[in-house]
């Protein structure tokens, strides 16, 4: 009798209710367990409030969910950011990418990354890079 399984209703986690169909609670509610379709709409409103007095970790402005990026891996910052702070670190990224660190030249098509026990951070032009392995 298979069928029976199907049909089992699973208690809600947070009101107890049963339901046939739950609802997966996002990981940042931390909630754990199915939701039942109430539960699941008012923490879904809840948590949408609370993200709405987020702020930009890089100038403090406070914003809506709506205007707040998730910044880049690699710019490790914790947080979220406004569109203004978010395109400015995306230029300097740019600007990272395009001048080396070393000599402050604009790199060419290739762009070199520094070894790790040269401890610098940013990309190198040819000529930078060919002087610092020599050494
Ligand atoms: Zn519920
Ligand atoms: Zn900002
Ligand atoms: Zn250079």
């Amino acid at each position: 009798m298979t069928g029976l399984f199907s049909k089992k209703k699973t208690p809600c986690s947070i009101c107890k209710k049963e339901v046939s169909h739950t609802h997966k609670p996002k990981n940042s509610w931390n909630v754990e367990g199915p939701l039942c379709g109430n539960c699941y709409v008012d923490l879904m409103e809840k948590n949408f409030e609370k993200e709405n007095d987020n702020k930009c970790v890089l100038c403090g402005e406070t914003q809506t969910s709506f205007n707040l990026w998730k910044p880049k891996k690699e710019w490790e910052v914790k947080g979220w950011l406004c569109k203004a702070c978010f395109d400015q670190k995306e230029k300097q990224d740019s600007d990272v990418k395009n001048f080396c660190c070393s000599c402050g030249g604009k790199i060419g098509f290739i762009v070199y990354s520094p070894k790790k026990e040269w401890d610098l951070k940013g990309c190198l032009c040819k000529n930078c890079w060919n002087r610092l392995t020599a050494t």
